[in-house]
């Protein structure tokens, strides 16, 4: 038996970053770019309005005052999409639209909202400072800079970035492909008839969706009976994938055959206990360099595994560095009596008050009770040499749940 730590290690160790493809900038959103994106062009292209207003030449206004107003010829009127080819002359103004080109001649707009037109006159009510109004070529994006380094996480406005400098297709890593089997002669498929002694199999579907939720592809190997022969024709069709995870049988019952089945299709087994709670029997291998991991086949167990060390490792091969949830600290709300020898993860409710996280249990914490991690929004993480957690007791809490990014109340 080894400990979390050490099993992490262990997996991560034999972890590779999987290869690029290039993509539709528009399904690049959450990827982790492969190449560094650097600018061909300035955006904007040229110096433009940010007002609606007039183009003027600075020293033509620069003493205009309301009961002293400034007298222009308007020449003409530029909406944003065209450039003017006229040169600004002293005397004159160009009415303009935001967005569109300052026209030669002029370095200053002043907004609308401090003239008053007449006709083919405009007075200026009101000085600026020389370029006001103006926003410049390759402000916001200089030709050449380098704007997103390889690594960066692709939100949309980096995408709005890329559309901008005309990038239509970005390099980023590949998503895992994860293949998903369960295993056991008690489950039957969601809609499948539930006889006696049977369960449905909700691990197909917990698991399914961690893998997409982590960014992964998820290909459902089905439910395989507890002979060695229908786990290795499952797994078989798993080593199309770059990841191969199973649920139940890891464990020292007489129908326990996922690592000997592993094992003979040529998994070098690295582990297959780990000193934890919820999670204990879990062996890990690589097949050639595909990593196996046999979960535990109990609901919380297989999730909570799940997230400990198959979250981490899919995101190491999607390219990402931050590999890990993010642990906050919080205060106990109630005594919590550890496991001994074992890292015990408690599924938690957090809530924060006055700055300040606090995590309570949610309730019975079988490894069975699956309810116990619907309503969990954080993992306690109890230290295996610790013998428990008092109520008041600062601990680490692995967060869970994204809706914890989002507020009932808003809050400027
Ligand atoms: P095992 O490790 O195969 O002995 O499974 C441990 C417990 O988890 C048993 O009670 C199984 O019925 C249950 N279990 C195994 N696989 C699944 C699954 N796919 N969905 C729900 N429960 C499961
Ligand atoms: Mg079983």
């Amino acid at each position: 038996m080894i400990t979390v730590e050490k099993a992490l290690e262990t997996i991560l160790a034999q972890i590779r970053v999987l290869g690029s493809e290039r993509i539709d900038i528009l399904g690049s959103r959450g990827r982790v770019l492969a190449e560094d994106i650097v600018s061909g062009l300035d955006v904007p292209p040229h110096d433009n309005s940010s007002m609606d207003g007039y183009a003027v030449r600075h020293t033509d206004i620069a003493d205009a005052v309301a009961d002293k107003p400034v007298q222009l010829k308007i020449t003409g009127d530029l909406p944003a999409g065209y450039i003017s080819r006229e040169i600004l002359q002293p005397g004159q103004a160009l009415r303009i639209m935001t967005g569109a080109p300052v026209p030669q001649g002029a370095d200053t707009v002043i907004m609308q909202e401090n003239t008053t037109a007449q006709g083919s006159t405009v007075a200026i009510l009101q000085g600026e400072k020389a370029g006001a109004n103006i926003r410049r070529a390759g402000e916001d994006i200089k030709k050449g800079a380098l704007l997103f380094p390889a690594g960066t996480v692709v939100r949309p406005a980096h995408i709005g970035i890329m559309a901008s400098i005309k990038r239509a297709m970005v390099s980023v890593y590949q998503r895992p492909r994860v293949a998903i089997l369960s295993t056991g002669d008690e489950l039957v498929d969601i809609d499948g008839k539930l006889g006696p002694g049977k369960i449905v199999s909700s691990n197909s579907y917990s698991l399914m969706s961690l893998v997409a939720e982590a960014g992964g592809t998820p290909i459902m190997l089905g439910i395989a009976r507890d002979t060695k022969d229908a786990l290795r024709a499952r797994l078989l069709e798993g080593l199309h994938a770059d990841i191969i995870i199973s649920s139940g049988g890891v464990s020292v019952g007489d129908y326990d055959y996922v690592k000997d089945v592993l094992q003979e299709l040529g998994a070098d087994m690295k582990f297959w206990k780990v000193l934890m709670r919820p999670g204990q029997p879990l062996a890990f291998g690589v097949i050639g360099d595909k990593p196996a991991f046999g979960l535990p086949g109990n609901p919380v167990s297989a999730m909570v595994s799940f997230e400990q060390f198959v979250r981490p490792a899919m995101r190491k091969m999607s390219g990402h560095t931050k590999l890990f949830r993010r642990p906050i600290e919080a205060v106990a709300q109630q005594d919590v009596p550890g496991r001994p020898g074992r890292k015990f993860f408690v599924r938690c409710r957090l809530t924060q008050k006055d700055g300040q996280w606090f995590a309570s249990t949610t309730g019975e914490q079988g490894s069975g009770i699956l309810m116990s991690m619907a309503e969990a929004s954080g993992l306690m993480a109890i230290p295996a040499d610790v013998s428990g957690v008092s109520a008041g007791d600062r601990v680490s809490v692995q967060v869970l749940d994204p809706e914890l990014g989002y507020s009932e109340t808003v809050n400027y």
